[in-house]
């Protein structure tokens, strides 16, 4: 039989040593010898959940191997207090949570281990009681790592569809954007029946949610798409039919400053958009998927005073969050439903667009402000 994991409330300890990172409901440790597992769990807010009759919070699992258990905690408040904040932007019937797992997952993560895991998120729900705190996929925890620890616990998300989960988010992710940037593209060009077609675009990264991104502008009668990755041969992953030249690979470190291009859509790593790239920036728009494009505050200012048009990344990449919570929905996952779900992205990026212009306020700080009149409205307060 599985040993039984460890669940540690460290709440009180985390307000002591994290006074300015922390303003959430509780933390707590979970740990399992037999396995070498060492895990926090992070509730930043929690919503009532009608469709599960409960307070609930959700937030994917992160293992990494931090330096310290302080990094790891640390970690774990700033990305638990981001997952509210995506949360409320997105109308989803959840707060905000996270996990972090300690350690290397190359040497730990084993079938064991992810069922030891998963065992815990179960113990813990079980202590805590108050509500219902779900988890899924992050860095190094897949799709089939969530498959595993579903056969020890009931609260995770994102399971394959052959398990009745929702599958692969990044197409929805991915959808999300490209009904980001058509609602950017207005927002700069003013009304039109297909503001994608015949503009042109620069993506960077050709992963999972780059890929199907370029797919779908290119369904939407894009013009040249210029494509930039750390991996030259990923061009062959492109289907563009008859028309060869519509899509060009682009070295990585000219992507910043490409001229006569309208739309940077940036879906490959965080902290790009630093003061330096943003000065050099020439396009209109900055609408994609990468999480924290933002290197620091000032980047967000001087997009705004450049007069580029900035789709703050925590509310036009939420399409993947979206589609994970429809697998709660009490009728069962519906793709259609979802599809639908994913249409108020560019409802509230046009809200925001239209009072940062009205306020002259950068519109990443709009998409906080707003963000927080959610919570105050509608999350249950620590
Ligand atoms: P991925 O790992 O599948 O793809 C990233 C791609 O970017 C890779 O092909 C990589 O080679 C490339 N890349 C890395 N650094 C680069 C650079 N400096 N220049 C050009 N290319 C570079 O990742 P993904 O799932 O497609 O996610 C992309 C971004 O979107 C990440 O920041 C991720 O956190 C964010 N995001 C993804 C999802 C999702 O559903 N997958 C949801 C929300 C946010």
């Amino acid at each position: 039989m599985r040993p039984k994991p460890h669940v540690t409330e460290v709440t009180a300890g985390v307000k002591l040593s994290h006074p300015h990172l922390w303003d959430g409901h509780r933390v707590f440790k979970l740990e399992e010898g037999s396995v070498g597992l060492v895990a926090f769990v992070a509730i930043h807010s929690l919503r009532q959940c009608s469709w599960l009759g409960w307070p609930a919070a959700l937030g994917g699992c992160r293992f990494k191997e931090y330096t310290s258990s302080e990094a790891a905690i640390a970690d774990v408040l700033r990305l638990s207090r981001a997952m509210t904040y995506k949360a409320a932007l997105a109308g989803v019937l959840f707060g905000g949570s996270k996990t972090v797992v300690l350690g290397n997952p190359k040497r730990l993560k084993t079938g064991d281990f992810l069922l030891a895991l998963g065992a815990a998120i179960q113990e813990f729900n079980r202590v805590f009681r108050v509500g219902v705190v779900k988890t899924g996929e992050d860095m190094n925890i897949t799709e089939s790592d969530v498959a595993v620890m579903s056969h020890a616990t009931a609260f995770v998300n994102g399971k394959p569809r052959f398990l009745s989960g929702s599958g692969n988010p990044a197409p929805f992710t991915a959808l999300g954007v490209v009904e980001g940037i058509r609602v950017s593209l207005e927002h700069t060009l003013g009304p039109d029946d297909e503001p994608i077609a015949g503009r042109t675009f620069a993506v960077q990264g050709l992963g999972s949610v780059g890929l199907p991104v370029v797919h779908m502008l290119r369904e939407r009668g894009a013009g040249h798409i210029w494509v930039s990755d750390l991996d030259e041969s990923c061009m062959g992953k492109i289907i563009v039919g008859e028309e060869r030249d519509a899509v060009s690979y682009l070295a990585p470190g000219s992507v910043g400053s490409l001229n006569g291009t309208e739309v940077f859509v940036p879906c490959a790593v965080g902290g790009f958009l630093n003061e330096r790239v943003v000065a050099e920036l020439r396009y209109k728009i900055v609408a994609g998927s990468a999480n924290n494009q933002l290197a620091d505050e000032k980047a967000g200012d001087l997009l705004h005073a450049y007069k580029i048009l900035y789709a703050p990344d925590y509310c036009i990449n939420a399409g993947g969050l979206i589609n994970i919570t429809h697998e709660d929905h009490p009728e069962g996952y519906n793709e259609a439903r979802v599809r639908e779900h994913i249409l108020l992205i560019p409802q509230t990026l046009k809200k925001i667009f239209e009072r940062s212009r009205a306020e002259d306020v950068p519109t990443y700080r709009v998409a906080d402000q707003m963000a927080e009149e959610i919570i105050k409205a509608s999350f249950i307060k620590p």
